[in-house]
C-alpha cells in the first residue's frame, strides 16, 4: 500500500516541512512512514516574471490567483495520484473537525492548494471539485499555516507514528466531549495539591472522576459540543 501522502501546492515551498519536519511526525517523515510533497505553483506559471496572480474582475483591492496557473499546477499534483483529495483551504470552507481529520488520515493523503492574496478563481476551484476546508473564524495571510495545521492533525493519527493508541481514544473531540484537566508530579506545586481521587490508586474512580470533568468542562465551555454529546446517539439524554 503506497504510504499517506501530503502533496501541498504552494508558492512558497519553502515553508515546509517547516513545523512537520519536527518532533513524532518530523521522524515518521524521516523513516518514510508518510510523505511530504510541494508543488511550486510559480513553476506553472508562463510568463518569464512568474507571475501567478492578477487583478479582480469587478475590481476592488488586492490580487487572485490566476486558473490557469493553478489548474496546471493541480494537473501535475494528481499525475501519478488521482485518488487523492483535492482541499483548498480557505476562511469559506466548513471547519475543520476531528471527524474529517480522522477520514482523511484513513484515506491515501490529500492534495493540499494553499491560498494566498485574496485568494483563488472560483473557477479552477469549481472545476476540480475541490473540498474547501476552514481553520476556524479568523484570516491568515495565506494557506501555510493552515495546510501545516491539517496536515499535522492528520498524521498524528496515521497508524505507526503516535505509538500507543488509547493515547488517542481518551483525548479531546474523540468521545465528543473536551479533555479533562492532567497533572503531573509534583504533587504539591505552589499549594495546590492534586486532586486526591488521582492518587488514590482506584482506577475506576479515576475514570468516573476524569468523565465527570470533561463534562463539565465541555458543558461549561462549549454548549455546542454539550448539545450534540447529550442529544446524540449514545447521549446521555
Ligand atoms: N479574501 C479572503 C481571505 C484571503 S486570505 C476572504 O476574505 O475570505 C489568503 C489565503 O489564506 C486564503 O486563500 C486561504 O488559502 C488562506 N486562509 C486564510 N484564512 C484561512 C482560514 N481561516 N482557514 C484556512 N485557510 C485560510
Amino acid at each position: 500500500m503506497p504510504i499517506w501522502t501530503a502533496r501541498v501546492l504552494t508558492i512558497f515551498p519553502e515553508m515546509f516541512p517547516g513545523p512537520l519536519g519536527q518532533s513524532l511526525a518530523g521522524q515518521a517523515l524521516e523513516k518514510g512512514i508518510w510523505a511530504l510533497e510541494t508543488v511550486d505553483i510559480r513553476g506553472f506559471a508562463s510568463d518569464k516574471h512568474r507571475t501567478v496572480d492578477d487583478a479582480p474582475f469587478g475590481g476592488g483591492p488586492g490580487m487572485v490567483m490566476r486558473p490557469d496557473v493553478v489548474d496546471a499546477a493541480i494537473a501535475a499534483a494528481k499525475g501519478t495520484d488521482p485518488a487523492l483529495p483535492l482541499i483548498f483551504l480557505s476562511p469559506r470552507g466548513r471547519p475543520l473537525d476531528q471527524a474529517r481529520v480522522r477520514a482523511l488520515a484513513a484515506g491515501p493523503g490529500a492534495l493540499v492548494l494553499c491560498g494566498r492574496f485574496e485568494g483563488v478563481d472560483q473557477r479552477v476551484l469549481d472545476a476540480h471539485g475541490a473540498e474547501e476546508i476552514s481553520l476556524g473564524d479568523f484570516v491568515l495571510s495565506g494557506g501555510e499555516p493552515a495546510a501545516i495545521a491539517l496536515i499535522d492533525a492528520c498524521v498524528r493519527i496515521v497508524p505507526g507514528i503516535i505509538g500507543k493508541a488509547e493515547s488517542l481514544e481518551e483525548e479531546s473531540f474523540e468521545r465528543g466531549l473536551l479533555e479533562y484537566p492532567h497533572f503531573t508530579r509534583p504533587q504539591v506545586w505552589q499549594d495546590r495539591a492534586v486532586p486526591e481521587v488521582l492518587v488514590s490508586g482506584h482506577h475506576a474512580k479515576v475514570r468516573a472522576w476524569r468523565l465527570a470533568e470533561a463534562e463539565r468542562i465541555t458543558r461549561e465551555r462549549r454548549p455546542d459540543l454539550w448539545a450534540r454529546y447529550t442529544e446524540g446517539p449514545g447521549g446521555r439524554a
